[in-house]
């Protein structure tokens, strides 16, 4: 049973390619399977995410749900990118087995990140310092792959 669910075919693309070319995706999932989250990948077009969000949706069972949003206006290597730091935000709550609702959330996001400037009360508006370097690493793997397809 996977941890990482794509629900539509835009996000299914999204997370066939991330696997395919980032090393970093393919350990951020293997460390989602041996957790009590379950991840839900959806695309929107939403002005209200410009680019990504996670988000802890219920609990119950033993298991967390947590949905990633992907503005699917993105280009590809953004959304491989963006996938990849919103996986990192799914393991830090996977991390702290106290987060299980809005409240408990943004309490573990105080405690390992920081709230953004002209942030609401929502999840997204923190950020973490491992979530930064996530979207770093996965950059370089992107032009890496790149470079090496590139013709002579
Ligand atoms: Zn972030």
């Amino acid at each position: 049973m996977s941890h990482v669910r794509a629900v539509s075919e835009s996000a299914r693309d999204t997370l066939t390619e991330s696997l395919r070319r980032s090393p970093t995706v393919a350990r951020l999932i293997e460390q989602l399977q041996q957790s009590d989250v379950i991840v839900f990948i959806d695309t929107r077009v939403d002005p209200l995410v410009p680019t990504a969000e996670t988000m802890l949706m219920s609990t119950g069972g033993g298991v967390r749900y947590v949905h990633v949003i992907l503005n699917p206006r993105m280009t590809r290597d953004d959304r491989v990118e963006y996938l990849a730091h919103e996986l990192q935000h799914a393991v830090e709550i996977a991390e702290d087995r106290s987060a299980v609702d809005g409240p408990s959330v943004r309490r573990r996001f105080a405690a390992i990140g920081r709230e953004l400037a002209g942030a609401t009360a929502r999840e997204k508006s923190f950020e973490t310092d491992e979530a930064r370097r996530v979207s770093a690493t996965v950059r370089r793997e992107l032009a890496v792959i790149r470079l090496a397809s590139a013709p002579l």
